[in-house]
């Protein structure tokens, strides 16, 4: 399906400078719950069993219905773990009938025969790796990377489009061409690599912030491997799109994103104001925002 959204030059006549806006965001990433029954060591959302389950589920579909109204195309529902939620099948059904893509990014740790079927439903499962074994139960504080591969199998078993997500800070960023190679064995659908901010639980670990010039390396390391094996491995880089994605949190404030947590701005709350009314604060950055979602396309 095709879907259009509205965006449209903005002339200031006094500062005789034009604008490119959009009506409303192309992509929302949605931390419908902040509980996890792990407790990952960077964890951008501070995610752990004392996170807020969210709203209750008929508030949660008319937000969804609200996306909907404005176009949005696609929803990430991230957490915490999604999974978590008794509702995610209903919210996932109800995005499908507002014509939203949908993405559930899960730990796959609390997944089973009933669960599987409503990963089914969705359009890309996100599953995070982030190192050989040692490395991945290192950053989960947990012995779960076996488990993880396991489900990530079965997932993919299940007929569901899978991306492989890997965070990369100073510890493991020796491990990128590693996990790249996974990522082939496994056979996923995309890979990608999310370079470290110190937001969440992260904010502790200032040494782990990778030097840009370390970080144009992986860059092009990932550049050559996308090319040679002609596969869909992408870096995001907070600094490049900082102020250009919305996140709203699991009571529905929106946060325009910057590297540090202290950067990062609560700019309204789509329970009180419409989303395309908090999006038109020019603390948002449009053009990134719609560059950063054309770039995949343009790089494959
Ligand atoms: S990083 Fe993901 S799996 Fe780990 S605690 Fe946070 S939400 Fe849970």
């Amino acid at each position: 399906m095709i879907k259009k959204t509205e965006a449209y030059i903005e002339y200031d006549t006094e500062a005789d400078v034009y604008k490119l806006r959009l009506r409303a965001p192309l992509s929302v990433c949605w931390q419908i719950t902040t509980k996890c029954n792990l407790n990952c060591k960077y964890c951008l959302s501070s995610s752990g069993n004392d996170g807020i389950y969210g709203l209750d589920t008929d508030i949660a579909k008319k937000v969804i219905n609200h996306l909907g109204e404005l176009g949005i195309n696609r929803l990430d529902f991230t957490g915490g773990e999604p999974l978590l939620r008794k509702d995610l099948g209903e919210l996932i059904d109800c995005a499908k009938e507002n014509n939203i893509s949908t993405i559930v990014t899960t730990n796959t740790t609390l997944l089973n025969d009933q669960n599987i079927n409503i990963l089914r439903k969705a359009d890309l499962i996100q599953i995070s790796v982030d190192g050989p074994r040692e490395m991945h139960n290192y950053q989960r504080q947990r012995d779960v990377y076996d488990l993880t591969i396991n489900n990530i199998k079965k997932i993919k078993e299940a007929g569901c489009k899978v991306r492989l997500n890997s965070f990369i800070f100073n510890s493991n960023k020796q491990y990128v061409e590693e996990l790249m190679n996974l990522s082939k064995e496994l056979g996923v659908f995309s890979h990608l690599f999310i370079i470290f901010t110190p937001q969440g639980r992260g904010k502790d670990y200032p040494n782990e912030i990778i030097e840009q010039e370390e970080v144009e390396k992986i860059k092009t390391l990932i550049e050559r491997k996308r090319n040679e094996e002609n596969r869909n491995i992408r870096l995001y880089d907070y600094n490049e799109y900082l102020h250009s994605c919305v996140l709203l949190t699991p009571m529905c404030d929106v946060i325009s994103q910057g590297f540090y947590e202290e950067d990062s701005v609560k700019v309204g709350n789509i329970l009180e104001t419409p989303l395309d009314e908090v999006f038109s604060n020019d603390v948002f950055d449009h053009p990134t925002h719609v560059f950063h979602y054309l770039q995949r396309r343009l790089k494959k």
